[in-house]
């Protein structure tokens, strides 16, 4: 009966509305206090340049293992993290782990490698935040002109007035800004000609069809050219074939990431990759 499916349907609907509320619930009770627990790290995913394959600098991304809720991954606790306001203090770990382990690599291995951490729209509403990066990247020792932000379309959209400033006087102090998943907001082509991106970063759902879909190559390929045109450098994420690599190459991408070059890694890892391979070969 339609209409017995309807409610069933009704029924389903509903129960799984209340499983999400409450996972919801359960990750914000136990991300209560998990800082202080040490239940957060960072990792590293390294970024290439496509011509030599060198490793030009890693992006740090935030990790999460509950007792309870084993690994979560940021793409659900990070928006929970935004909405209680917990993505400050989650924001100033992962500033602070990146500058320092930026700048013991740089220590040891005498490279400018880039360092890039991502910023979430709630950060941006703290009016000091700039000073606070600054006094931070001081502090570290790490180079100023290699640390990277990665900003998304929804940071630029929470529409404060002192965003263009605030990106202003980063650029002024030498941090590359880079716009993240570029493609999948609704204007980023207003966002690159009103702000002052170094870097554009080619989200992984243009770059996943790439050999088989000729529209998406046209579209990654459009994008390259005019950031290269408006004097942007251009990295692709979620690369993860040579085929892949070898296209982007052929297409003048200035660099990539993805899981064919690396997954992200724990720290000691990562700097044993920077030891052993300083340069990534197709095999
Ligand atoms: P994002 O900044 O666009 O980071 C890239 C994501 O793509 C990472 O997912 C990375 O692990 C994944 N990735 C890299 N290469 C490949 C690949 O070849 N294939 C596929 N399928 N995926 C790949 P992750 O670490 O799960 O992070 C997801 C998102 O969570 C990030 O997207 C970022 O928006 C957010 N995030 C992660 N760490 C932080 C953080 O410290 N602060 C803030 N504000 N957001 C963060
Ligand atoms: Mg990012
Ligand atoms: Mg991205
Ligand atoms: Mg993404």
């Amino acid at each position: 009966h339609a209409k017995e499916a309807g409610r069933n349907t009704f029924a389903f609907f509903t129960s799984a509305m209340n499983r999400d509320v409450s996972r919801r619930l359960l990750l914000e009770e136990q991300m209560h206090g998990a800082l202080a627990r040490d239940e957060f790290r960072v990792c590293y995913q390294p970024k290439i340049d496509v011509k030599s394959g060198e490793i030009t600098g890693f992006e740090a991304l935030l990790r999460w293992r509950n007792p309870t809720l084993g690994d979560v991954s940021p793409g659900e606790f990070i928006p929970v993290a935004e909405h209680t306001g917990l993505i400050l203090p989650l924001g100033e770990f992962v500033l602070q782990e990146a500058l320092a382990t930026g700048a013991a690599w740089y220590n040891e291995f005498h490279r400018e490698l880039s360092m890039a951490v991502n910023l979430s729209p709630r950060q941006f509403r703290d009016p000091n935040l700039i000073n606070h990066i600054k006094q931070r990247i001081a502090k570290s020792g790490f180079p100023q002109h290699c640390l990277e932000l990665e900003i998304t379309e929804g940071v630029l959209m929470s529409g404060h007035g002192f965003i263009e400033t605030a990106l202003d006087e980063l650029t002024d102090a030498g941090i590359i800004i880079a716009m993240d998943d570029f493609g999948t907001g609704y204007s980023s082509l207003s966002y690159l000609r009103n702000y002052p991106f170094d870097v554009l970063k080619i989200d992984q759902s243009f770059v996943r069809d790439i050999t088989h879909d000729h529209a998406d190559l046209e579209l990654v390929c459009a994008a390259i050219t005019m950031a290269h045109n408006l004097g942007l450098s251009v990295i692709a994420e979620g690369v993860e074939t040579t085929e892949q690599l070898d296209l982007l190459a052929t297409h003048d991408c200035d660099s990539a990431q993805g899981y064919l070059i690396s997954r992200p890694m724990e720290q000691e890892d990562a700097k044993q990759m920077l030891e052993e391979r300083q340069t990534y070969t197709l095999s």
